[in-house]
């Protein structure tokens, strides 16, 4: 039930600061500082990334491109070099695996590591959350914010106050007041939904969650939420750094605040949950021969679509334009929304696998990319028919 592991745990979490907008000014120096962002071309795609100097323009990640260009139109919009990233994705978990063998990738610039047992071999985790801290920018050349912590949910939300560029331990006996003044919607597993109905409770800080009694919570979240937001308030989670699995299959799905009614929008979505698949794939090292999409409407029906590809790839324009392509054999009910999308790929090989397929060639990608730049999305409609 509701205890706290008697097992003393150090978890570390390594976060790398605006990943791919930093990739490329280590590539490009002459961009350092300037409003960098990495995103798919109009008139459909959305925002990767953004560096610092563009968020000060209220650029996010997710937002179409055409939003990112009316915000910050001097920006330097580029776009995603997922195969320069996984380079340097793979250097950055090199460093990590020195530490610990349970390193559990979250994404291409994001990972928890277990430092249970490696202090014999390596001293404090401490010291070793600096060393790691030092190295990965020594190393790389990029910036990463490191947490550490006595599980997960404390280590993600440590590196997240050490954004960006910033190192911050947090001890055992220090979790309540770490925890008490952030806002309720920072702790893990609180969406956008709970977080509403507990400012309606007068709830806004972790430390006002931790004086609602349980019983209380239970009953405006039943049984097993109301326990779940209970133990986060008091900085408790069990659960297991899980070390690099096969996957059988990946996917990402999201369910909107508002029902989606604009074809445009839903396309602009599944694109952006593609690329968080893809994202995935690189850091799991696996491709896809199958990709589906779900679609939920607003009065819940639910219908899938998949489709098999001739070729594994983890190519995200090709799975992106595979996601809509599906999405047109979907029929949207007369008056419905879609109040959930989601996009994911199963049939996984490892990336070893190479095959010598037209579209995961990175140089005729790169070159396919070129010519679209010049003439225009449209100049290679086989690329990503729209
Ligand atoms: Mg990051």
């Amino acid at each position: 039930m509701l205890t706290i592991s008697p097992r003393m745990r150090w978890i570390l979490h390594v976060d790398m600061d605006a990943f791919y907008a930093s990739v490329e000014e280590l590539d490009r120096p002459e961009l350092r500082g300037k409003p960098v962002i990495v995103a798919g071309p109009e008139p459909r795609g959305v925002v990767a990334t953004a560096s610092y100097a563009a968020r000060a323009f209220g650029v996010r990640s997710g937002m179409p491109t055409a939003q990112a260009k009316r915000l910050c139109p001097h920006g330097i919009f580029l776009p995603p070099r997922f195969d320069r990233y996984e380079e340097l994705a793979q250097k950055i978990r090199a460093i990590l695996y020195e530490y610990s063998p349970l390193v559990e990738p979250l994404s291409l610039d994001e990972a928890f590591v277990d430092l249970a047992g490696t202090e014999l071999l390596h001293g404090s985790p401490e010291k070793v959350a600096k060393e790691i801290h030092e190295r990965i920018p020594k190393e790389t050349g990029l910036s990463c914010s490191v947490g550490l912590g006595p599980n997960k949910l404390l280590a993600k939300l440590a590196s997240d106050s050490a954004k960006p560029g910033g190192l911050r331990v947090v001890r055992p006996e220090e979790v309540q007041s770490f925890l008490d003044p952030l806002p309720v919607e920072k702790l893990w597993g609180v969406g956008p939904k709970t977080a509403a109905r507990l400012w309606e409770k007068g709830v806004r800080t972790v430390r006002d969650l931790r004086e609602v009694p349980l019983g209380l919570l239970r009953s405006w979240f039943g049984q097993k939420g109301g326990e779940a937001l209970w133990q986060l308030a008091r900085g408790i989670d069990d659960s297991p750094v899980v070390p690099v699995r096969q996957a059988k299959s990946l996917s990402h799905e999201v369910t909107y605040p508002e029902d989606l009614f604009s074809r445009d929008q839903i396309i602009a979505e599944l694109r952006r949950l593609s690329l968080l698949v893809v994202d995935r794939m690189k850091a799991e090292r696996v491709l896809a021969k199958t990709v589906q999409i779900k679609v939920r409407f607003s009065d819940f029906t639910t219908v899938t679509r998949q489709t098999k590809l001739s070729e594994p790839t983890d190519h995200p324009l090709l799975l992106a334009a595979e996601a809509v392509g599906l999405f047109s054999r979907v029929a949207i009910p007369p008056g419905q929304g879609v109040r959930l999308l989601g996009v994911g790929v199963s049939d996984l090989v490892p990336a070893t696998f190479s095959p010598l397929h037209l579209f995961v060639d990175p140089k005729l990608a790169e070159a396919i990319r070129e010519v679209r730049e010049k003439f225009g999305p449209e100049a290679l409609s086989l690329w990503e028919p729209s």
